[in-house]
């Protein structure tokens, strides 16, 4: 487990804004919060909130965020409070520990996988600050790292199940491709272990336990690029058991026809030299075609930039080439958390250390090609949008404004003309309420019951309001006498 003055000092080597009392502090009070409460491994459970700490601190998250990863299950398992919190730790940290606090009550109802899309962005609409995102991932990697311990197989499926279908999507979606690696390999391992070992297995007879021939086709590599006048740093690895066995299932090819096994990268100083290292390996080596791809020209939404490109090895195996700069290596890697290193190097105490958190939401904005201006197009049209739940966990999106009348029109038009009350979150509320993501409705109908025209004053969406206006039309026709037209006019 990380030592209180480590992580300080870890913090501290990245982060010139360093609150070094406001972290030692966030230490011994989760400490202290925690008491002797335990893992199912054994472990106190205080080596939890450290390793989340300890995992923000590798992807150099500063020290509000760091404070807030040490405190992140005092208020949900402890006595502690939020006001607890932000008396002692500020706004800020408070802020985060409530967002993730937050997010830890949604539940994933596993029956439905259609719905994973709908729940990542659930999550993303949820976590209002990034960061509360970044410590929710933290969290879910080390419970993954963990899992095993856990003693019910139902309740390790579903973590795991989980993990694959909102968590491992979400780290991809702000950059954290390793995180996102880890967490669908440690899920295969459960959901499917058979699977798991035979592509492992297969990885081991195909003589790549060891790293020599990585070894023997990076020095290749080096040599070819050398050889140009290029200086590059060239390094490789084995592809994870997950991403072959899906793409072996997907490309419905075999194991050895697969150029994804081995795969290298070559990290050159500038931008001219990814081309000109491309287009040395292309020379000296068999294309596989179909392979190339040009981030550079078209990043990814989340900033990913990089050339591959597949060629066949010295030794005859296909492999994958990624080729970019030290900077698009340094976004690869940290994803997101990258734009607020660099920013700080720039202007240190000016207030803009967020910066990166801007810039992610711009990036998001800002679309380079079709299919990711229809992802950045589905990022915006859910910041207007609410999540809710019906009383058995069906996910019902709806428009923001929309209140109990719009949710119960989409549910059903009879349940829509029937409203007699509603439930939000188990307690009874005026109709009017405005819902919020999270909440849950449940709709309660009577026979008696029909439209009003006083709930035009508060519904929103067309659907509702179409089938208001039809319900007091017909009525209106069938008793002309007492249902004057102006009824439907809102004062
Ligand atoms: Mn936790």
């Amino acid at each position: 487990m990380l030592r209180q003055y480590e992580l300080v000092e870890m913090v501290k080597s990245y982060d010139p804004g360093i609150d070094e009392n406001l972290l030692n502090k966030a230490y011994v009070f989760s400490l202290r919060a925690h008491g002797t409460q335990v893992r199912e491994s054994g472990d106190p459970f205080f080596s939890h909130p450290v390793e989340v700490a300890g995992t923000l601190a590798r992807l150099q998250l500063d020290h509000i965020t760091i404070a807030a990863a040490l405190l992140h299950d005092t208020v949900e398992d402890t006595v502690a409070t939020l006001q607890d919190i932000e008396n002692g730790f500020g706004e800020q940290v408070a802020f985060l520990v409530g967002g993730v606090t937050k997010l830890s009550k949604l539940s994933f109802p596993s029956d439905n996988a259609a719905q994973a899309e709908n729940f990542r962005k659930l999550v993303l609409a949820m976590a209002d600050d990034i960061r509360v995102l970044l410590i929710k991932l933290a969290d879910r990697q080390h419970n993954m790292q963990t899992l095993h311990y856990i003693k019910d197989p139902l309740r390790r499926k579903k973590i795991a199940q989980d993990t694959l279908d909102i968590f491992a999507p979400l780290a991809s979606r702000v950059g954290l491709q390793n995180m996102k690696e880890l967490f669908e390999d440690l899920a295969f391992k459960e959901l499917n272990e058979r699977a798991y070992q035979t592509t492992c297995d297969r990885l081991k007879s195909l003589c790549l336990s060891s790293d020599e021939p990585i070894k023997e086709i990076v020095n290749d590599l080096t040599l070819v690029l050398q050889q140009a006048k290029i200086s590059a740093r060239v390094f490789g690895r084995i592809k994870t058991p997950y991403s072959i066995w899906k793409k072996m299932i997907t490309r419905n090819t075999t194991f050895e026809q697969l150029c994804d096994i081995l795969a290298f990268r070559v990290v050159v100083q500038t931008l001219p030299e990814c081309y000109q290292a491309l287009g040395i390996l292309h020379n000296s080596y068999w294309v596989i075609p179909g392979h190339f791809k040009d981030y550079i020209s078209m990043p990814k939404v989340n900033n990913y930039q990089s050339l591959h490109t597949a060629v066949i090895s010295p030794k005859y195996q296909r492999m994958e080439i990624q080729i970019r700069t030290e900077n698009m290596d340094m976004v690869a890697e940290y994803g997101i958390a990258a734009h607020w290193q660099y920013k700080q190097n720039v202007h240190a105490h000016d207030g803009t250390q967020y910066q990166w958190i801007r810039n992610l939401l711009q990036l998001l904005n800002n679309a380079s090609n079709p299919s990711e201006f229809l992802e950045n197009t589905k990022m915006e049209m859910f910041q207007d949008q609410v999540f809710c739940f019906t009383e058995r966990g069906e996910l019902i999106v709806l428009p923001k404004g929309v209140t109990p009348i719009d949710f119960a029109y989409a549910l059903d038009s009879w349940v829509g003309d029937h409203v007699a009350g509603v439930n939000i979150n188990g307690k009874a509320m005026p109709l009017c309420t405005v819902l919020k993501s999270g909440d849950q409705v449940e709709i309660i109908t009577s026979e008696e019951k029909t439209p009003l025209p006083s709930w035009n004053d508060f519904v929103c969406t067309g659907r509702a309001r179409m089938r208001i206006r039809k319900f007091l039309d017909d009525n209106a026709k069938n008793n002309v006498s007492d249902k004057p037209p102006e009824y439907l006019e809102c004062p």
